[in-house]
């Protein structure tokens, strides 16, 4: 399902080939890349700014094209420096994109779906379902907006595909999107500053490593054996920890990345020793890195982060079995940064939705 049908192409769906084409006809290929640059380096906010554009060129992109996919409906801006946007797509439906600092690193998290069919038991972006998937600009709109944010010496460092929606579910939307950050032509990011991450789908993981371009890839484990995994990530009924596992080796046996697993501790349901020592079993002969995250707790959701004690005596217990772990540092926790309970805060009070 396409959200643009009755609406006027998009800039940013056009990968750079075909922008090119539209070109041709219109001064030249090379126009291309000079309008790439003013949309994903130079911060501008329409056409008419490109200033070394001719003014005919000019007219005829702002007539043929949209440039921004979205509106920003909320900025929110965290004690800690992090800021979160709720932006409005053009069909009205709405979705969440946060800029995070720290030190020298402005790292984005964006989405690729509006809601998500996932279903994870302790996750907002799920409640819903999924509505539908964004486009290829859509995703990339959301790098404008937030690059947009920062000051002319800044620039953005990382990005990280962990906000609403499994990214590996819209594939073919995320994509393009991936090769513009990545590609010199784009914002030239390179492929180790992008993370993509997965709830484990096993056909789409090896996709991604077919490209040949080694961006990081994280995996959403939760759970070190399939019994409680099915009950905390429904989806893994009908894949299962091996299947996955196994696909994480494939990655990194062919793009040399070494893999992150996410584990959301939930307090009393996967936050045990046993299960520390389960996990560690799962992942030692492998090369792993485990970033653990103490939930962020959602209104509706009775579901908790364990305390540090726990959490560190989790982490010791990792270490001691030979697998290396983080614990996630928590960010614009005063904002509501945790994927999608913005998104579902302004739909459950409609009114917030038309600030502007
Ligand atoms: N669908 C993808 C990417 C989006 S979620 C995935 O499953 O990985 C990004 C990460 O945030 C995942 O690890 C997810 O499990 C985690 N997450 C979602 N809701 C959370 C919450 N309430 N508290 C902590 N982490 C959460």
């Amino acid at each position: 399902m396409s959200s643009s049908n009755n609406f006027r192409p998009l800039i940013t769906d056009l990968s750079r080939d075909e922008l090119k084409e539209w070109c041709v006809p219109r001064g030249g290929g090379y126009r291309a890349d000079q309008i790439r640059r003013w949309i994903f380096g130079k911060r501008v906010h329409d056409f008419e700014s490109m200033h070394d554009v001719p003014a005919a060129l000019r007219t005829a992109l702002t007539s043929e094209f949209d440039f921004f996919a979205t509106r920003i409906s909320r900025h929110l801006v965290s004690t800690d420096g992090t800021e979160k946007l709720l932006l409005e797509l053009r069909d009205g439906e709405t979705l969440e994109c946060v800029l995070m600092r720290e030190e020298d690193r402005r790292t984005v998290c964006i989405s690729t779906q509006v809601g998500c069919a996932m279903g994870c038991v302790f996750c907002a972006s799920g409640l819903l379902g999924v509505k539908r998937n964004l486009s290829t600009g859509e995703i990339l709109d959301q790098i404008l907006r937030l690059d947009r944010l920062l000051p002319p010496t800044e620039r953005i460092t990382n990005v990280v595909v962990m906000g609403m929606g499994e990214p590996l579910a819209n594939l073919k939307a995320l994509l393009p999107a991936l090769h513009t950050l990545n590609a010199p032509g784009g914002m030239g990011l390179g492929a180790r500053r992008i993370t993509v991450s997965t709830v484990g789908l096993p056909e789409k993981m090896r996709e991604l490593a077919a490209t040949d371009i080694p961006f990081h890839l994280a995996v959403s484990l939760h759970a070190p054996n399939d019994l409680l995994r099915n009950e905390i990530v429904p989806v893994n009924k009908n894949i299962g920890i091996a299947e996955i596992l196994a696909a994480a080796d494939d990655y990194f046996d062919r793009t040399g990345r070494r893999i992150t697993y996410e584990y959301v501790l939930l307090a009393g349901v996967n936050d045990q020793d046993a299960h520390a020592d389960e996990l560690g079993r799962l992942l030692r002969r492998r090369n792993a890195h485990v970033n653990l995250i103490p939930m962020n707790s959602v209104s509706t959701i009775a579901l908790e982060a364990p305390g540090s004690p726990r959490t560190q005596h989790f982490v010791e217990v990792l270490k001691n079995a030979g697998v290396n772990a983080t614990v996630r540092k928590r960010k614009g926790a005063d904002i509501d940064a945790a994927c999608g309970q913005l998104r579902l805060s302004a739909l459950q009070t409609p009114d917030v939705v038309l600030e502007s």
